[in-house]
């Protein structure tokens, strides 16, 4: 048997052992209340183990190891190089992990484990490894002063921060914070989503292994409006580190006011717009993209183009090849590594999505392909991928975070409508644009507000580029160096030289 056999990751799936405890000041512990939940699988509703359920309680004990360790300089003041060789090691050990790490995301939120392992679990690796690496190659700095004075501008970890993560990519989207955070020198509290907590639960035991020392990474798992807002709510947290949705995005923004001030920074919801021209330079190329783009993770992504904006003289054409893509993204067994769809995280989030594809029905646009609950696992939550064409952009489906494979096909005439289009929705995620004009894919670029914009292609990018949101999508950046900003405080030192 072999990874590429479904048989081999049922075995696993069968005898793998799962730890579903708390991690705080370097130990596994049960809540101080000694209550748990239940931690089921979307594939088919079985219970796969019980997790801490988190409060107040198990915050404040967090938060003084956090800020212990912080203090004690064991993290926070160790050499760039030393933090460096620490969080290499990390990464060394979650890659020899990693087949176990990616079953465990898989039997947790129900996406394909060939995802898990070549883009979860791969996105981790990478961002982790940059991370330690760009510790010791990242310089302060001098301000221009007379020659009796200096001024310095130094960059010091902000302290003890919290990183609250949603449950699509829950161990890239924990290593987008954790990564830069903990590189910066930070004593780190991760609060991982009440749908998806069990690769969090394992990566603690691994940074222990790898030398991060006690309290500098603490994870607390539990409910959002518990332990999560225990942590928003908390005095003695300097930042907040925040990916999820826009409503909780705000609400973080009120806690840290009415609470001690602390830095907020939210990566939030998305309604991207994917903008097909008829200069589009492969018409198929382009509609294999707009079916992924809609399609990958169940349409659990943030950047999910489910905005398909066509120019109208290729309507039909196009949207006959989008239909054809879509055929190819099948829901299946998420163990199967032949398997593109998995199952959608939840029953909260399944009913949600196959009540907008009725709302999409009673506001009068046209199902071209899906809109179904389908069932290749008994007891599992599968939606097949849904097409709407003739959607005006007003309506619910086209202006409203689904956070499922539903796309909204929406025609225009010329680039001025198109932008229109495009930004008008509360969210400035991401776009893509498909022609090959060379100046009209730079005027679109430009006056498209999002964090991203992707020209003849979807979703490209890679460590080394910032990633992020305008307007409701979020502030502040995760991924490349811009991320450090997030997580250090600049200190201006200036000094008379006598
Ligand atoms: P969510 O906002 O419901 O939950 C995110 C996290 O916040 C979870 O850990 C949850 O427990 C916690 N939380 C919930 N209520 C809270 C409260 N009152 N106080 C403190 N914490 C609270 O989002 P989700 O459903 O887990 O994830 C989906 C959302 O995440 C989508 O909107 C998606 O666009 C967004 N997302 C954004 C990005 C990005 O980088 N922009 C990436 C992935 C996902």
């Amino acid at each position: 048997m072999s990874i590429k056999d479904l048989a081999y990751w049922q075995q696993r799936a069968e005898t793998i052992s799962i730890e579903g405890r708390a991690f705080i000041n370097g130990q596994y512990i049960e809540a101080v209340n000694k209550q748990t939940f239940d931690s089921v699988s979307p594939i088919d509703n079985r219970k796969l183990t019980n997790v801490a359920y988190c409060e107040q309680a198990d915050a404040d004990i967090a938060v003084k190891a956090a800020r212990q360790s912080f203090e004690s300089g064991v993290w926070s003041k160790a050499a760039p190089a030393k933090r460096k060789a620490v969080l290499l090691a990390f990464a060394d050990l979650i890659e020899q992990h990693k087949e176990e790490l990616a079953l465990l995301e898989t039997l947790d939120m129900g996406k394909p484990i060939a995802d898990s392992l070549a883009v979860d679990l791969a996105g981790t690796l990478r961002c982790i490894r940059w991370s330690a690496e760009a510790i010791d190659k990242i310089y302060d700095e001098v301000a221009p002063t007379p020659d009796n004075e200096l001024g310095m501008v130094t960059h010091e970890p902000c302290g003890v921060v919290a990183a609250i993560v949603p449950w699509n990519f829950p161990l890239q989207m924990a290593s987008w914070k954790l990564g830069p955070a903990l590189a910066a020198g930070n004593s780190v509290i991760l609060k991982p989503s009440e749908k998806s907590p069990l690769t969090a639960i394992k990566l603690a035991a691994l940074a222990k292994e790898a030398g991060i020392p006690d309290g500098v990474l603490n994870v607390l798992p539990g409910y959002g409006h518990i332990i999560g807002k225990a942590l928003a709510l908390h005095m003695d947290i300097d930042t907040l580190v925040f990916t999820g949705s826009t409503a909780i995005a705000k609400q973080l923004m009120i806690y840290a006011g009415e609470s001690n001030m602390k830095r907020v920074w939210s990566e939030a919801g998305g309604k991207s717009p994917n903008i097909v021209f008829a200069d589009a330079p492969n018409l198929d190329e382009a509609a294999q993209a707009a079916a992924g783009a809609f399609c990958f993770n169940q349409g659990e992504v943030c950047t999910a183009g489910t905005r398909l904006l066509v120019e109208a003289s290729i309507k039909d054409e196009f949207i006959a090849k989008v239909v054809n893509a879509v055929k190819t993204w099948v829901p299946g067994n998420p163990l199967d590594p032949k398997t593109n769809v998995g199952a959608i995280v939840d029953q909260t989030q399944y009913k949600r999505i196959l009540n907008y594809i009725s709302i999409g029905k009673e506001q009068g646009a046209k199902l071209s392909i899906g809109g179904e609950a389908v069932e290749p696992i008994e007891n599992g939550y599968y939606i097949s991928p849904t097409v709407f064409s003739d959607v005006n952009n007003n309506m619910d489906i086209a202006q409203e975070e689904i956070f499922g494979s539903v796309l909204s096909v929406i025609t225009f005439n010329d680039e001025e409508e198109a932008v229109a289009i495009a930004n008008d929705t509360p969210y400035g995620l991401a776009a893509g644009i498909w022609t090959s004009n060379f100046s009209r894919a730079h005027k679109m670029a430009k006056a498209i507000r999002a964090g991203s914009v992707w020209v003849n292609q979807w979703d490209g990018g890679d460590m080394t580029a910032p990633f992020g949101g305008f307007k409701q999508s979020g502030n502040g950046r995760d991924k490349s160096h811009h991320a450090f900003s997030k997580y250090t405080e600049i200190k201006a030192t200036w000094m008379k030289l006598n």
